[in-house]
């Protein structure tokens, strides 16, 4: 990549609160979607003479569905206590990056046109007329908020900017404003299986290669099934953990542990990816198509457990809404749910996380471990957002901050937690997450980056840290290239279950 043609914010020892740079970051704007990525997805690629009519009927469309949405329109107070919670304002210091800015961009739109207020007196609330311009300030700041819920918890009203987000993603694709890089993304899964656009015969050849890897390296054969009818358990991963590096360190870990624990699983071609950017651009009708391949794949596979790989976005959609869209757990009540739910075994969570599952195993002798394998490594953990803020894992409340942490404590010797204010439901998104992990976005991710890695080298200085171990196939890729730019190595972050596949013993 050609080098980045703007600065480096300085890593100071603390997170300090900016100067407001009015516009800072509104010339940072992600690709459109081209006209056939459009076509498939079923929205126009360009903007019609009635783009205004269309936008605010979408509007009303969404404010009738979202009770939520209309709550979070009107019960903003402007008290500021989210203005200074946002990695992309922290980062960039524009104030258009402020959580209560970035939702005002659409409250004045809907003060204007929805309330009686904004109808009769708009200078007095604060209502503002749909503009071109207002337009391109949607598609500019609603694609520098990666929906990471963190100015949520720190509302007193819990006002959730990224449903705002979602909302106006969702507004700005009805009307031929699409995302190029999410709605690509969201035409490969749809066609081919996985985000990465990954064919099955591919997908084969290196799951198969990984296998002679891992029996070269342990003298053991580990085996990566796929599409096994009558495996015990389904797992459904991250596309990116079938080929790069560090996640397919992970994907050789999950395949350990099953060989360890004796448990029969597969991989399913036809779901060959958890991710779901269905969340991201806010359309949920695409959440359920994408998330239906599992479904599908499950009842095919007749599996009698599906568990989820380290992906954040892809568990808060299996924990938070799998069981609503697709009947896995319960919740739909159509047949082809009704079939998975006798087929699933009610002695697990349906689903699971792979975290869950391991820690168990661990926890209850079924597999060992030496920890001391890893003690070439001083560890610590980054709660990813949409693990930490939107899902739980277990059955303990807080149990998606707890078991990451007491696996990682089972496969290593040295663990340090950063700043307590930067993690668990504080934690700080890696910069990259909401369909922003593309490069033609990489200043906004470099600079959303910075209190994550603030916090980074304040444990790195204090207890000589060299490796950040997280369950995030997105944050896992922002580091791997954003790290670097702050000077640190860009392989001193991985996935936990990285952690697992060199302590874990095989007999
Ligand atoms: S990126 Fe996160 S903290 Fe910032 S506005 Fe969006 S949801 Fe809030
Ligand atoms: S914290 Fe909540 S009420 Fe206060 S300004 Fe932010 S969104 Fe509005």
């Amino acid at each position: 990549m050609a080098a980045a043609e703007f600065d480096i914010p300085e890593i100071k020892d603390y997170i300090e609160v900016p100067k407001l740079r009015e516009g800072a970051m509104a010339h940072a704007k992600t690709f459109l979607a081209p006209k056939p990525v459009q076509d498939f997805m079923g929205y126009p690629h360009e903007l019609a003479d009635n783009w205004k009519e269309s936008a605010l009927e979408k509007m009303g469309d969404l404010l009738g569905k979202y009770r939520s949405l209309k709550v979070f329109l009107d019960a903003c107070v402007h008290c500021g206590a989210c203005t200074d919670k946002c990695h992309y304002y922290l980062g960039t210091s524009d104030p258009k990056n402020m959580p209560v800015a970035r939702q005002d961009l659409m409250r004045q739109v809907y003060r204007r046109y929805f309330t009686t207020a904004g109808k009769l007196f708009p200078k007095l609330v604060g209502a503002k007329d749909l503009t071109k311009d207002v337009l391109n300030d949607w598609y500019n700041y609603y694609h520098q908020c990666s929906e990471c819920r963190r100015c949520s918890v720190f509302c007193p009203y819990g006002i959730d900017t990224a449903e705002i987000t979602m909302a106006g993603r969702e507004i700005l694709n009805h009307i031929g404003m699409g995302q190029k890089y999410s709605n690509e993304i969201l035409g490969k899964v749809q066609k081919i299986g996985n985000n990465l656009g990954l064919p099955g015969p591919a997908l084969l050849d290196t799951l198969e290669g990984l296998e002679e890897d891992i029996e070269a390296d342990t003298g053991v054969a580990v085996k990566l099934p796929i599409d096994v009818k009558g495996a015990e358990v389904l797992l459904v991963t991250p596309s990116a953990d079938f080929f790069s590096e560090p996640h397919v360190e992970s994907l050789i870990g999950y395949a350990k542990v099953f060989h360890a624990a004796g448990t029969s699983w597969t991989l399913s071609t036809h779901a060959s990816e958890a991710g779901n950017f269905g969340l991201f651009n806010g359309n949920y009708e695409t959440m359920r198509k994408v998330a239906m391949r599992i479904r599908d794949a499950a009842l095919e596979l007749g599996v009698k457990r599906i568990v989820v790989g380290e992906c954040g976005h892809a568990w808060r959609v299996a924990y938070s809404f799998w069981n609503t869209l697709t009947g896995i757990g319960y919740g739909a009540d159509d047949p082809f749910s009704i079939e998975l739910q006798k087929q699933l075994d009610p002695n697990y969570p349906q689903p699971q996380h792979i975290c869950e599952l391991t820690n168990d195993l661990i926890k209850s002798g079924k597999i060992k471990v030496d920890p001391s394998k890893n003690d070439d490594l001083i560890v610590t953990y980054h709660d990813s957002c949409n693990v930490a803020r939107a899902s739980r894992m277990g059955t303990e409340p807080g149990g998606q901050f707890i078991i990451p942490r007491e696996l990682i404590k089972s496969v290593v010797n040295n663990f340090h937690n950063m700043a307590d204010d930067t993690i668990y439901e504080s934690t700080f998104c890696c910069g990259g997450g909401g369909g922003l992990l593309t490069d033609d976005l990489m200043e906004v991710r470099v600079k959303g980056a910075l209190p994550r890695v603030t916090a980074l080298n304040n444990v790195v200085k204090e207890h000589q840290v060299n490796f950040m171990a997280t369950i995030c196939a997105i944050c896992k890729a922002q580091f791997t290239k954003v790290l670097p730019k702050y000077g640190f190595e860009m392989s001193m972050v991985g996935g936990v279950h990285q952690l697992v596949a060199k302590a874990i013993i095989l007999d």
